[in-house]
């Protein structure tokens, strides 16, 4: 099959406006973090629902800074799914704390009150919630569970821009959470990330740590008609995000609805069209809340005649890239010799779960196309 069939995983929805706001960034003269970062903070925490938003040039930078705002470190324990993007564990290992891996709820993929509290010690101290692929977590049940520990929650929504939990958005009313602006992600910037908060004290702290722990930016050096001599208040980190990423971000997010409207489709559309395969289940949204279908997953069970990864190669042999499911960190080998508890429903997604091509200007043709095989394949 030639590569102009092929029909791909996912594509990020990029156009002339996008194209044209960079443009205007580079010929402005202010690329590194300036005016258009300020502007695509203040933009993307007031559509999530947050008082602050802090960029960074990545989910995985601001899952970090969200630990380092919580003051994280060695002794700790930080509870997260081993069923998420390696970078979810590997944020907690950045501050010297303990990642403890928990098991996942097998219909959303996500952490539940019983899965942590399954693994809670006296030394644990937060939880990172990942809304996986983008699947909103129940992060009222969660919130309200490690309230009564004493646990601090810090939310992985590298997947969740434009999902919702009970009407809201998610991230309105989170303690901290952390965005990707990845193109595998909802919106991107080609690579960005941001934290947002209602913690003004936090965001000021963050925003001095994402630039070498200084205590006046660039910008505020610019605009001041005196000299600033800035100080360096502790150790931070060069996790700027440039105005040209910002300036692609605010496009971007003026089309968020219409992303995540063009992806629930889509997701309906397959509900569908699967319908009956046995064997087969879709994920879904849960009752609380509406998903992105950031990762549109299904999950394979002993009654579809082929396993999952020969399902793969049937796809891919059709001119189909699909993927594996999400990834289990716990079976890497940076996390080999890591104690875990057991995590069948984990083991049991990441094995026998696949992620079908989903992006905004998929045709119903293409979608026909990768049902065709995966019914083909059920009937033999
Ligand atoms: C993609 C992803 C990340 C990392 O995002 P980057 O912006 O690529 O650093 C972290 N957590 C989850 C759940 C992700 O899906």
């Amino acid at each position: 099959m030639g590569d102009q069939q092929r029909i791909p995983v996912m594509v990020p929805w990029l156009g002339e406006a996008e194209a044209q706001a960079a443009a205007d960034a580079v010929l402005s003269g202010w690329v590194a973090q300036g005016p258009r970062v300020a502007e695509f903070e203040r933009a993307f925490a007031e559509r999530v629902g947050a008082a602050h938003g802090i960029a960074v040039s990545s989910c995985t930078t601001a899952l970090h800074l969200a630990l380092v705002a919580l003051d994280l470190g060695p002794g700790d324990e930080v509870v997260v799914p081993s069923l998420s993007f390696i970078a979810t564990a590997n944020a907690v290992r950045y501050v010297g704390a303990e990642p403890v891996f928990a098991d996942i709820d097998a219909a959303t993929g996500n952490l539940t009150p019983d899965t942590v509290e399954a693994v809670r010690t006296g030394r644990t101290k937060a939880v990172v919630l990942v809304h996986q692929g983008g699947v909103p977590a129940d992060v009222d049940a969660v919130a309200k569970y490690a309230a009564e520990h004493g646990i601090a929650v810090v939310e992985d929504a590298a997947c969740a821009i434009g999902a919702t939990v009970n009407g809201r958005s998610v991230g309105d009313g989170s303690l901290i959470a952390a965005w990707s602006f990845h193109p595998r992600k909802v919106i991107t910037t080609g690579e960005g990330g941001m934290v947002t908060t209602d913690n003004a004290a936090w965001a000021d702290r963050l925003r001095r740590l994402r630039e070498h722990g200084m205590n006046a930016s660039a910008a505020q050096r610019h605009a001041s008609d005196k000299p600033i001599l800035e100080s360096y208040l502790e150790t931070g980190y060069n996790y700027r995000m440039t105005d040209i990423q910002a300036a692609v971000g605010l496009v971007q997010l003026a089309k968020l609805d219409q992303v995540v409207a063009r992806r629930r489709s889509l997701a309906a559309r397959y509900h569908e069209l699967l319908d009956g395969v046995p064997g087969l289940s879709p994920v879904r949204d849960p009752h609380w809340g509406t998903g992105t279908y950031q990762s549109f997953w299904v999950l394979l069970d002993e009654a579809y005649p082929l396993t999952r990864d020969e399902l793969l190669a049937a796809l891919a042999e059709a001119g189909v890239s699909a993927r594996r499911g999400i990834m289990a960190a716990h079976l890497e080998p940076a996390y080999a010799g890591h104690p875990a508890a057991p995590l069948p429903v984990t083991e049991r997604l990441t094995r026998d779960s696949l992620i079908l091509p989903l992006f905004h200007t998929m045709t119903e043709e293409q979608q026909d196309r990768v049902v065709a095989v995966i019914r083909q394949q059920a009937t033999g």
